[in-house]
């Protein structure tokens, strides 16, 4: 990256700063200043201490006030001093928690506006991990470099005024004698930056694998096939490999900066020696030349944290690129999403139609869905039956507008989809995947975020509970509704997965869409709850467009349309009766499941359908 984004980043973070909170920025930028006096006050305070004890000394007469005077401003500066850093110390800690909210709210917020193409693609994937593992703590450093920076700028020209009087040419040799030492460090962080990022598919994999052996629904199946000493290898190959070539990397960084860093140390060296024999000659009082040299120190010393500290921030920079990418997403579809047409709560969706709909996953040459054309009419239940793989839950993902079509149209009313502004298309929608979200929370707020509206509302989650028969099970627990969910959690309980199903589509059916989408929720039910579920969900939602995937075959005739996928493409369609009587693919699947439920030791190998 070129120094030209990198303070285009550092801009961007100077925003994020601002934004967290107005007046901690402005508290910290007036004490950060104010904390760079002291070590001014300190360099003439000394001068004058050496000097009042020399004469004293050499003119052996003992007055004690200049010495006091001195002693009592000493102290008064270090008390300020003292004072400046608690209080800067204060602000940026409370400042530290603002800027953590404010970064969680633009990702989140950023994470909102993407599409699944966004989140599935691997290196947009990546930026948002990079911004969600690093965004705050580099926010924050940059925070504190801030501070340290303003606070070395202020000693460096107080600094640098003090010896101008003594002499310009020691000023113009210290400041360019530091030119090396920023090439090198510039350098540096950009090798280390192209590391980091080379490295970060492979680490966020091991991180993956590392967080995946620790969690609690993993650990048996993991315990059981003693499985953790292979991830472990996986894990630690990567490790090794970065360690093996950390150290490559670093023994060559850290030679560069040794040989230019003993050079800056001669450079200071030589200066200060001119400074001792140039005082000598002119006969300078002692405490002048101690001056001198610790305003050489203090300005070395300054420089030098000025450099260390642009280049962190140079660093941070680069690693805040993540969350400046993913805001670039955001605008981008922020922009797309203006001017369409939003569905308000009258509008209802009459149809769905695809047209010629052939598509293939981002990245992929394959294509899962061929040439489809079907209209889901309101007031219809369809069922998609087909093998794994057939392409059932890609052909609901198009429904659902979480991908586009490469080829062919998707209308919803005789408009295409992409016409359609996607939040209010979204609540007109309602949907279980087979691997919905269990949330740790309540029972309540597990139903309840199917419509956040209703999320205190519990009339209408228990009426929704009641629907899907999570009721019984639920007014059991000791804690009904507000039993808290998923093991791994302080105090939380959990829930067989046929009951987590139950409380899926409970979630589902509280928003009151006008598209219900169920694909296999049910897998883990006993075929009669699950004739339950469907006979009920179809009688109270007459009304809209209902699609349920399921393998089974024992409740299928409560769909009207049955609609047969097989690799990609739509083979059959029509009632339960028409096709049975086509004696196609659907007839002969059905066929083989009511023979497996008659006669279960001839269980054939496909129990996929
Ligand atoms: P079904 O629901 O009928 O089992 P899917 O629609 O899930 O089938 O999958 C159809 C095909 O698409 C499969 O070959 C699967 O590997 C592929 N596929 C599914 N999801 C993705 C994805 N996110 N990226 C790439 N390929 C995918």
């Amino acid at each position: 990256m070129d120094i030209k984004n990198a303070l285009k980043i550092f801009k961007h973070t100077l925003i994020i700063l601002w934004n967290s909170s107005k007046s901690s920025f402005i508290l910290l930028f007036i004490f950060s200043m104010l904390s760079g006096l002291p070590a001014i006050f300190n360099a003439y305070l000394g001068k004058q201490l050496i000097d009042t004890i020399v004469n004293i000394i050499q003119n052996r007469n003992m007055v004690i006030t200049p010495l006091i005077t001195i002693g009592v401003m000493y102290l008064a500066v270090y008390l300020i001093e003292n004072l400046i850093v608690s209080i800067t110390q204060y602000v940026n800690e409370i400042y530290s928690s603002y800027i953590n909210k404010y970064i969680s709210i633009e990702l989140l917020e950023a994470l909102n506006s993407m599409e699944m193409e966004d989140v599935e693609n691997t290196k947009i994937h990546n930026e948002l991990e990079k911004a969600n593992n690093e965004s705050t703590i580099r926010s924050m450093n940059i925070l504190n470099q801030l501070i340290q920076l303003l606070k070395n700028s202020t000693t460096l020209l107080g600094m640098i005024t003090m010896l101008l009087s003594f002499n310009i040419l020691i000023v113009i040799i210290l400041i360019f004698s530091t030119i090396p030492l920023i090439m090198l460090n510039y350098k540096n962080m950009n090798k280390l930056y192209e590391v980091y990022n080379k490295r970060f598919e492979k680490v966020r994999f091991a991180t993956y694998i590392r967080s995946l052996s620790v969690e609690t629904e993993n650990f048996k199946e993991i315990k059981i096939f003693n499985n953790l000493r292979y991830l472990k290898s996986i894990i630690l190959n990567i490790l090794n490999k970065n360690i093996r070539e950390d150290k490559r990397i670093k023994r060559v960084l850290i030679v560069k900066s040794f040989i230019i860093e003993s050079i800056d140390i001669i450079i200071s060296f030589v200066i200060k020696g001119y400074i001792i024999i140039k005082g000598i000659l002119h006969y300078n009082s002692v405490g002048k030349i101690t001056m001198n040299i610790k305003i050489v120190t203090n300005i070395k010393d300054s420089l030098g944290n000025i450099l260390s500290i642009a280049s962190s921030m140079y660093e941070d920079c680069l690693y805040l690129q993540g969350l400046n990418n993913i805001k670039q997403i955001k605008n981008k579809r922020e922009q797309q999403n203006k001017g369409k047409i939003y569905l308000g709560e009258k509008d209802t969706i009459s149809r769905i139609e695809l047209i010629n709909v052939s598509f293939k996953y981002p990245g992929s040459n394959e294509y899962v869905l061929k040439d489809i054309n079907i209209c889901f009419k309101k007031g219809v239940t369809y069922s998609l039956v087909g093998l794994n793989g057939s392409g059932k839950t890609t052909l609901v993902k198009l429904i659902l507008g979480l991908y586009a079509p490469q080829e062919g149209k998707i209308l919803i009313n005789g408009i295409e989809i992409n016409e359609y502004d996607k939040i209010s298309l979204f609540k007109k929608m309602s949907v279980v995947f087979q691997d919905y979200v269990k949330y740790p929370l309540t029972i309540r707020e597990n139903i309840g975020l199917g419509d956040i509206s209703k999320v205190n509302d519990i009339n209408s989650i228990v009426e929704s509970a009641k629907l899907t028969g999570a009721h019984k099970f639920i007014h059991k627990l000791p804690n009904e509704y507000e039993e808290t969910l998923r093991k791994g959690w302080k105090d939380n309980i959990d829930l067989s997965e046929g009951q987590w199903q139950k409380i899926a589509i409970s979630r589902a059916t509280l928003r009151k869409c006008e598209i219900l989408v169920l694909d296999e929720p049910t897998s883990s039910l006993d075929p009669e709850s699950e004739y339950e579920i469907f006979n009920t969900i179809k009688s109270f939602r007459g009304n809209g467009i209902n699609i349920l995937i399921t393998h089974r075959f024992t409740n299928i005739s409560l769909a009207d349309i049955i609609i047969v996928l097989e690799d990609g493409l739509v083979k059959e369609k029509g009632t339960h009766k028409e096709l049975l009587e086509e004696n196609g693919v659907y007839s002969k699947l059905y066929n083989i499941q009511q023979e497996m439920l008659l006669n279960p030791q001839k269980l054939v190998s496909d129990q996929s359908i």
